[in-house]
């Protein structure tokens, strides 16, 4: 892997850049202590990762892709190029199928958890022109509807399948059906690599079916820098969810809306502020208690900032709002995570780093766990409930029979 591959993360000297991809943890790291309390009082049954990304190149048949000129990169905000992900995801160039390997990892990670614990598996749609065709040109990568489903379908224990169906398409409402009926848990949209602007109004029918059959639409919102896909990063401002949640849709707003800038619409010069502002002022606005929330996923990686950590972890007033996801594979990019920079916050004792960092080149699934687990402003740290998902069995309780 070239130097320039991480351009603009500051390494530290606990970052490497190749993950060491050991097999199952231990049995001394097993049973260590920090290892043993950060799983104590959650509930396996409950345990659900919102945000797991798949990957292939189609090379089992399952239709996915990656754009043939990878140089671009893949996925919101991080410079991550093809060998970047694949090594994160701990699958060989060479092996016989990628798409195979790379669920094979996935599983084998999974054994390192409790029974019980699952992972939510997007599809990821292609970019599409305004017209509502794809643009395969511009789709830095591609996963169908029909392999997430396969997947999840094959290992029902640990996997269920979130579909990802652009709304411009002419047959966006009947691959919508499809997808429910195939048993999709909710929908997933990037807006601005695949080019959807959440006011459209091709977006209404689409919303009220969601919100009929009570399914969230996890919303990727926040800056990207590094232009993958459509490259419309006006289209990842917060405010627009707005849209959907007028709807009556839950919304989840990916990483609680956590990197870079995005215009602040509300106001009349529109000045740039931090989108994760803007996701605090949805947050905050009453109307929104019952269906916006946030995940996790990648908002303790070191390229946000100390002020957006902390008031995650302090704002107790949102902890029954937020998901936690992993973002699988980023986990696995080892430069993406610098513990010592949650010591030096004062957000992580001094201590569990160490151990994390080695269970990190086992499993960087369960690093990110329990490290989430462990971390704590003062007393406030991310209750159980975070985990076990209890957001949605709460969405759940609200919803009409469709
Ligand atoms: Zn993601």
């Amino acid at each position: 892997m070239g130097a320039g591959l991480f351009t603009g993360l500051a390494l530290g000297s606990e970052a490497r850049w190749r993950n060491p991809c050991l097999g199952a943890l231990p049995a001394d790291l097993a049973r260590h202590d920090l290892v043993l309390s950060a799983l104590e009082g959650l509930d396996a049954s409950q345990l659900l990762d919102t945000h797991a990304h798949l990957l292939g190149t189609g090379d089992s048949g399952s239709g996915c892709s990656i754009h043939p000129s990878l140089s671009q990169w893949w996925h919101p905000v991080e410079v991550l190029r093809r060998k970047g992900i694949l090594n994160a995801a701990c699958v060989e160039e060479s092996v016989p199928s990628i798409d195979r390997a790379y669920v094979d990892r996935l599983l084998r990670l999974a054994q390192d958890f409790p029974a019980g614990a699952r992972w939510w598996l997007f599809a990821f749609e292609q970019a599409h022109d305004d017209a509502g065709r794809p643009a395969p040109e511009r789709s830095t990568f591609h996963v169908p509807d029909a392999y997430a489903a396969q997947v999840a379908v094959a290992s029902p224990g640990r996997f269920a399948w979130v579909a990802s169906v652009h709304p411009y398409r002419g047959d966006a409402l009947a691959r919508l059906e499809a997808a429910l009926a195939g048993g999709a848990v909710a929908v997933k949209w990037l807006p601005s690599a695949m080019n959807i602007d959440l006011r459209d109004p091709r977006c209404r029918p689409f919303y009220e079916r969601l919100a009929r059959a009570g399914r969230p639409l996890i919303v990727h919102c926040g800056e990207e820098k590094a232009v993958p896909g459509a490259g419309r990063d006006d289209l990842g401002n917060p405010l627009h969810v707005r849209a959907a949640l007028a709807r009556g849709v839950t919304v989840v707003m990916a990483h609680c809306g956590s990197l870079g800038q995005a215009a602040d619409e509300d106001r009349r010069s529109r000045p740039h502020v931090p989108a994760f502002d803007l996701f605090a002022r949805l947050m905050d606005e009453p109307g929104h208690a019952g269906l916006l929330l946030g995940d996790t996923s990648a908002v303790f990686q070191r390229n946000r900032p100390a002020s957006v950590w902390r008031t995650v972890l302090e704002r107790q007033d949102w902890h029954g709002r937020l998901l936690h996801g992993s973002d699988h594979p980023l986990p696995g990019v080892m430069p993406l995570f610098a513990p010592s920079r949650l010591v030096q916050a004062g957000l992580l004792d001094e201590a569990d780093a160490p151990v994390l960092l080695r269970v990190r080149d086992h499993n960087p699934l369960l690093f990110d766990l329990l490290l989430k687990r462990r971390l704590h402003a003062g007393a406030a740290r991310l209750p159980a409930a975070v985990f076990e998902a209890r957001a949605l069995a709460r969405q759940a309780t609200t919803v009409q029979p469709s």
